[in-house]
């Protein structure tokens, strides 16, 4: 094994998503106790109030009530250097041969045991627009092929701002949402429920710092508010959507659902994966010049499951694709005063690549409808279907380093009568 490969006492397998350069957060609960926080590692969780409890996080000494928690928030709020502080206190626990934790089997807990929850309070959710080739895909399809992109994009990150009550984790049930349509050709919309329910592969960083209003986040400052990050998927109403976001943009065809992955990864945990995003063309306006390596290398995967769970991988993207990367879209979110808070979420926009294997949405991949794709069951797929589960996937590999991001999933169920 190379040198810079840590190990733990824990064993797991090699590609394992939660591996000991990892050490993500999350909620979770066992037979219906108390929330608490936890680390991912391996097949266990560890459970932080038990080891806060014993004393054992030496150097960043937080007290327990931090872990006996709802949500992340409250831990996020502590910082930077506390966090990695606490990220040192951990890593020794699980690397050292002598580790007190050893001594405590009972906060090892079997993650099969566990139930995760929503690991965040999202007090804001924005959702930006940020892959060059999925806009360029949308352009193609709704408007002119021939020039795609909008005269904005690509001196501006787009986005919007979304709804942060209905973000839900990984595991939680969707109705299909009802709304209204316009048929082809119609003059007058129908109301019922959505035709074309489509997913949107994303990830998503969240706050670990506010700031005041009125204040702006420098663009090579902005990993220093981001605590870390998570899969997203944006569900979307392509129907109740294309009738509604003229002039005002997503609504409802939008705002239903968006699952996220219960484990948010640390930035830290991603910097091995650190690489240089693609060239912006124009030159990007002074307070968006990012220096440095700032996308990362994620491989990303959504699979469609049917109702007997049997899968087809439809989609297999990489985060470093993107054009837009976090730190220009925070800068930009902030440049005109607009204040960020510690529990904000924010999407990186669907993330596709320019084979067609690697588009993030049905949308692209069945190109409007026009091109069904097979199911392992001989079915096929425009859209997500009732009782489809989708589920996507994301890791990052390196020189025998890995960090993965483990799963957000969500089934579709029928529409409410
Ligand atoms: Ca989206």
């Amino acid at each position: 094994m190379a040198k810079h490969v840590l190990k733990s006492w824990i064993k797991y397998q090699e590609d394992c998503d939660f591996s000991i350069h990892n050490l993500p957060y999350g909620v979770f609960s066992v037979n219906d106790g108390p929330k608490k926080i936890g680390v991912a590692i391996g097949d266990y969780v560890v459970d932080l109030f038990a080891v806060a409890s014993k004393g054992l996080l030496t150097k960043s000494n937080i007290p327990k009530t931090i872990f006996k928690n709802s949500f992340l928030n409250p831990l996020m709020a502590l910082g930077k250097g506390k966090n990695a502080e606490l990220r040192q206190d951990i890593t020794k626990l699980l690397s050292s041969r002598i580790s007190k934790l050893r001594e405590l089997p009972k906060a090892l807990i079997p993650i099969e045991n566990v139930e995760m929850h929503l690991p965040v309070k999202v007090t804001d959710y924005t959702d930006f627009y940020s892959s060059k080739e999925h806009a360029t895909n949308v352009g193609k399809m709704f408007r002119d092929p021939k020039n795609a992109l909008l005269p904005n994009w690509r001196h501006i990150p787009v986005g919007y701002h979304g709804r942060a009550s209905s973000i839900i984790v990984s595991g939680t049930p969707i109705r299909r949402p009802k709304g209204q349509q316009i048929p082809a050709n119609a003059k007058k919309p129908i109301y019922g429920p959505c035709k074309l329910l489509d997913f949107e592969l994303e990830t998503g960083f969240i706050i670990g710092r506010s700031t005041e209003l009125g204040s702006s986040i420098k663009c090579n400052k902005a990993e220093d508010y981001i605590f870390g990050m998570v899969l997203l998927n944006d569900w979307s109403a392509r129907d109740i959507q294309k009738w509604e976001y003229v002039p005002l943009g997503p609504f409802l065809g939008k705002n239903f659902a968006s699952s996220i992955s219960p484990w948010v990864v640390p930035l830290e945990a991603l910097d091995p994966f650190r690489v240089a995003g693609p060239k912006q063309v124009p030159a990007v306006l002074p307070y968006l010049k990012s220096r440095g390596k700032k996308n990362f290398d994620i491989n990303l995967e959504v699979a469609i499951k049917n109702k007997s769970a049997q899968e087809t991988i439809v989609c297999q993207s990489n985060f470093k694709y993107m054009y837009w990367n976090m730190s220009q879209q925070l800068a930009h979110h902030t440049v005109n005063g607009c204040n960020v808070n510690v529990g904000d979420l924010y999407g990186s926009g669907t993330i596709s690549g320019k084979s067609k294997r690697s588009y993030g949405s049905m949308l692209e991949l069945s190109w409007k409808g026009t091109k069904p794709l097979k199911m392992i069951d001989g079915t096929t797929r425009k859209f997500i279907q009732d009782y489809d589960t989708v589920v996507m996937r994301g890791f990052a590999e390196k020189r025998g380093i890995r960090v993965g991001f483990g799963e957000v999933s969500g089934q579709i169920l029928p529409a409410l009568k």
